[in-house]
């Protein structure tokens, strides 16, 4: 895995806190799996744990970007459908002594499966698990009514000895009364109805006493049961009070069975053979960059480095910096930027020379990017003046909410004055047929920004900084 993917920062927002917040995925995972998955459990199977948990993570991630109709500023994904999540340090209230070793396990599960997610056709699967499935696995159409294909039953004998494998819980049939809304016929005496494979077979006199009655495989005269069982009369009857249920597992079925997979794993197998045991015909495999780390895939950009050549109106810095070298510059990585996170880019010059503003409109034009973004540094007669300016052709919305995330990333990274985004009706924003911005990254006839321009990682920075609020952008809209 790359070294840029490993770091994945998603920004989130907790439904029960109303807070929002960014967090590194490897460490949400860790989160995830630990509130999940019992921490004594092998290796193998919390290498699963967290696989499953990414892939979950990572499944509403894209969910959350295809469905842009809701607009939910800075958030990737709301932890609503995760188990209730607490920082780790809580854990050494509940883990007590095995605190130290259950952390560095759950470190080492999710460190070495870093990035893997279990994928289906290429897409994130809905990676469903439950702690013991009793026997078998469900198909997925007979728990959800949809099939999904790698949701199939699987025989599963592995998960015999967990706690779940069979259990039973007596139920007073006063609460199976309360709980399920119905009346049972518990308050009157069940006379003469048999309870099947245990009271049957009920003869009575006249009187109502019971002559004979066949319990369980054996035939008893009313006299012998109020003797053996010591009851008052032999005109009796019988009421159950209690009833037993019995289960077998713990869960819905669907997918991964945990103690399923903890036996599996003690008995050798890795959490790729477990996991693929689960989940019929799924791959696993890293985040690749295209999932997340390739938001402008598909974009078009121009930028265009404004002046250039002999004579071009560009400004000059008290110290002599040049507006059009700068200009150029800070395009060029731009252009890398941009290309990084997989937008296509244009620019208008890539080298000192005169283009005249009738041809870069026209380039624009011919191409039809999604955006045109002149880069220039700002000008005043007062060397005082500084701060971030950003320029939108009046009316174009779509230019306007770009220059709000330009803006907003600018000021904050190069921790420059906000001057304000403002609509203009400069040749260039009303010439070129698409949206445009104009940004004035800073003033160079401040000596203090020229000086901060002469820095590469100044300039460097800033197209960092503009490339995000281009991601931005795109994310929400
Ligand atoms: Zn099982
Ligand atoms: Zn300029």
């Amino acid at each position: 895995m790359a070294d840029n993917e490993k770091n994945i920062y998603i920004n989130m927002y907790d439904n029960e806190t109303d807070k929002a917040f960014t967090k590194s995925l490897e460490n949400m995972v860790k989160q995830l799996v630990a509130c999940s998955m019992p921490l004594n459990f092998h290796i193998e199977a919390l290498k699963c744990q967290s696989i499953i948990m990414r892939t979950k993570l990572i499944r509403q991630l894209k969910h959350r970007k295809e469905h842009r109709g809701k607009k939910i500023k800075e958030v990737d994904i709301t932890i609503e459908d995760f188990i209730k999540i607490i920082p780790l340090e809580e854990y050494k209230e509940i883990w007590k002594e095995n605190y130290e070793s259950y952390i560095k396990k759950l470190e080492e599960a999710v460190r070495e499966t870093a990035g893997d997610i279990l994928l289906f056709n290429n897409k994130p699967i809905d990676a469903r698990f439950h702690p013991a499935c009793g026997g078998s696995t469900e198909n997925s159409e007979n728990v959800d009514g949809n099939v999904i294909q790698y949701l199939r039953k699987v025989l599963c004998s592995y998960c015999q000895d967990s706690p779940y494998s069979l259990n039973y819980q007596d139920i007073p049939i006063e609460k199976i009364e309360e709980k399920l809304d119905v009346k049972l016929t518990s308050n009157h005496v069940l006379r003469d109805i048999p309870i099947y494979n245990m009271i049957e077979d009920i003869v009575r006199d006249k009187q109502g006493r019971v002559i004979k009655v066949r319990i369980g495989e054996k035939e008893f005269s009313g006299r012998e049961i109020v003797e053996l069982l010591d009851i008052n009369s032999t005109r009796f009857g019988w009421q159950p009070q209690i009833i037993r249920f019995f289960s077998i597992g713990k869960g819905d079925g669907l997918g991964l069975c945990q103690y399923g997979a903890n036996a599996m794993a003690e008995k050798g197998m890795s959490a790729e053979q477990i996991l693929k045991y689960y989940y019929t015909g799924v791959e696993i495999k890293a985040i690749r960059g295209s999932c997340i780390n390739k938001p402008l895939k598909g974009k078009l950009i121009m930028v265009d480095p404004a002046h250039g050549g002999k004579g071009g109106e560009g400004h000059t810095g008290r110290q002599g910096l040049e507006e059009k070298d700068i200009n150029l510059s800070i395009s060029l990585y731009l252009e890398k930027e941009l290309q990084d996170l997989g937008a296509k880019v244009f620019l208008t010059r890539n080298e000192d020379k005169i283009v005249h503003l009738e041809d870069r409109a026209r380039m624009a034009n011919d191409i039809m990017p999604n955006f045109f973004i002149s880069i220039h540094q700002n000008y005043f007669s007062h060397p005082s003046k500084s701060g971030t300016e950003i320029y939108y052709f009046k009316g174009d919305m779509a230019a306007k909410e770009l220059a709000k995330e330009i803006m907003k990333a600018l000021t904050e990274d190069l921790k420059t004055l906000d001057k304000g985004i403002k609509p203009a009706d400069f040749f260039l924003l009303r010439s070129v047929i698409v949206s445009s911005i104009h940004v004035e990254v800073v003033y160079i006839s401040n000596p203090i920004e020229e000086t901060m321009l002469m820095d590469a990682d100044f300039r460097k920075k800033a197209a960092k900084s503009i490339a995000k609020g281009l991601v931005n952008f795109y994310r929400y809209v």
